[in-house]
């Protein structure tokens, strides 16, 4: 089944009942200064389920595009290291605004995905996991569904467990959230990976396909919990996860949707197709992200929005340079995407010029610093160093526009260490200076103001301390 028709499909089988389908957003939030991007299929319904706004249906059900690439929500570290995540992807839900909640929304999950004359996926091979104390959602799958008790996992709010369960979805800082009861597809043991729960659940072998939130709260600034006007059902499912089922392969980059895009970036870098190059995935995945970024009205700068798309772009551009590709070509990958996406996004289609227009000119701004940038790289390098220090990533940074994840990026590769706390030590002192000397004009590089990679007034930590966080294992 290709991917359009299992779009089409589950928006059939929501509207049979009693769904109103509604089109997607734009990944930039309407109306939500808490939000930097549109990370699920629920944004765009949060001030419904707040009981701030009325709508005249009371289910809907869409696909909508997402983008998990700073915040709360952030998926840039795992592309081309998992099969699963991507920076940006579609999300397929359904919602209840104080209609259904718990037992439709299971029931409803699971015709759809074992209905033989919807999905019809092989029942065995699905497991489920319910909130720790969620003994409601346990009995439906248990004795109204059928699911076998050694296939449904309590699981609780695991803040600062070592390993990554979390049973309680929240949107971001604040706003709707509420227990979850996930759905999880076994490839089988010749992928490596752990059951949800275990301590090496973040394996590709166990792939989370299916995220159902039962809506009951709405979280405060202060972290406080507030129950919400009227219970709710919000869920969320991988579209390209569910073709990766459907269509028997076990990585999301082998399906219909991205496999071209892959074989695309072979073909603009004059490499021999292959799923095994991990910078053809990143590039394919960054395509989409990239274009569907200028679609919706981003251009590449160094604040906020545009820096996110900067930094997705020029990680792309140096994943180019790594498989030898100097000349400009991540541009020339768009006309593949709308070949691809054109019929299910026809502004994408509408847009391409502009969007190649905007990509090419990232890959020439950036090209006239990546060969010195990379040629720095390899000489504070040399005699075997087993880090990259601080100042050279804030040169890197300063001088020749490398965003400090695509050093850490290069670096991960790589093998070694990068020296962030000395990244830091160097920006603070450019600072330092900068406030000393506020009376001369900065030349035309980009000047680090501290405020550059910061998105005033939305997300509370900056994108840049989140990758520092990661290197660190904290959170901001
Ligand atoms: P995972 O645990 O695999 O990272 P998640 O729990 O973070 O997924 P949710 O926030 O529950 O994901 O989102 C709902 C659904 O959207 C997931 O069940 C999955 O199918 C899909 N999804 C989430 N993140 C991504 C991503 N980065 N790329 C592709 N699909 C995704
Ligand atoms: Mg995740
Ligand atoms: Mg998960
Ligand atoms: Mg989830």
């Amino acid at each position: 089944m290709k991917t359009s028709e299992i779009r089409k499909k589950f928006l059939d089988f929501f509207a049979s009942k009693g769904h109103q389908v509604v089109p997607s957003s734009s990944l930039i939030p309407g109306n939500d200064p808490t939000l930097m991007f549109t990370v699920a299929g629920m944004v765009q319904f949060k001030d419904v389920f707040l009981g701030f706004e009325k709508r005249d249906y009371t289910r809907a059900t869409t696909s909508q595009k997402c983008l998990r690439a700073g915040g709360k929500h952030n998926d840039l570290e795992n592309v081309g290291y998992t099969a699963r995540h991507h920076t940006f992807f579609e999300m397929l839900g359904n919602f209840s605004f104080g209609d259904y909640f718990k037992r439709d929304a299971i029931t409803f999950a699971w015709e759809f995905l074992t209905g033989e004359q919807w999905l019809a996926l092989p029942k065995d091979k699905l497991m489920v996991t319910v909130y720790a104390t969620d003994d409601e959602a346990y009995d439906i799958w248990h004795n109204t569904v059928g699911v076998p008790a050694d296939k449904i996992v309590r699981i609780g709010d695991n803040k600062g467990a070592p390993y990554a369960s979390d049973n309680f979805w929240t949107m971001g800082d604040t706003g709707p959230c509420g227990p979850c009861t996930e759905i999880f597809f076994d490839h089988g043991p010749s992928v490596a990976g752990g059951p949800p729960g275990s301590p090496d659940e973040d394996g590709d072998r166990f792939m989370e396909i299916w995220n159902n939130v039962f809506m009951q709260f709405n979280r405060d600034d202060a972290g406080t919990l507030h129950p919400l006007p009227k219970p709710s059902v919000d869920t969320g499912m991988g579209l390209e996860r569910l073709s990766t089922v459907l269509q028997h392969v076990k990585s999301n980059y082998e399906t219909d949707a991205l496999a071209c895009l892959v074989r695309a970036a072979a073909r603009e870098t004059g490499v021999e197709y292959s799923q095994d190059v991990p910078s053809l995935k990143v590039i394919a995945d960054h395509i989409r992200a990239c274009s569907f970024m200028v679609a919706d009205g981003i251009l590449p700068s160094n604040e906020g929005r545009g820096y996110v798309l900067r930094r997705i772009a020029r990680r792309a551009i140096r994943h180019g340079y790594k498989l030898g590709q100097k000349g400009l070509f991540f541009h020339k990958i768009v006309a593949d995407l709308v070949a691809e996406m054109g019929e299910a996004y026809p502004d994408l289609r509408e847009k391409q010029a502009h969007i190649e227009d905007a990509l090419r000119a990232e890959e020439i701004k950036f090209a006239e610093t990546l060969e010195i940038g990379m040629g720095l790289v390899d000489s504070a390098l040399e005699g075997g160093k087993t880090a990259l220090d601080g100042d050279t990533i804030f040169k890197l940074y300063d001088t020749f526009g490398f965003p400090v994840d695509l050093t850490a990026d290069i670096c991960r590769e790589r093998g070694i260490h990068a020296d962030l706390e000395g990244f830091e030590r160097a920006m603070e002192a450019q600072r330092e200076r900068g406030r000393a000397g506020s009376n001369f004009k900065m030349s035309g590089k980009i000047a680090y103001n501290g405020d550059d990679t910061r998105f005033h007034g939305y997300d509370k930590s900056s994108v840049d301390a989140k990758i520092l966080a990661l290197y660190k294992g904290t959170e901001p």
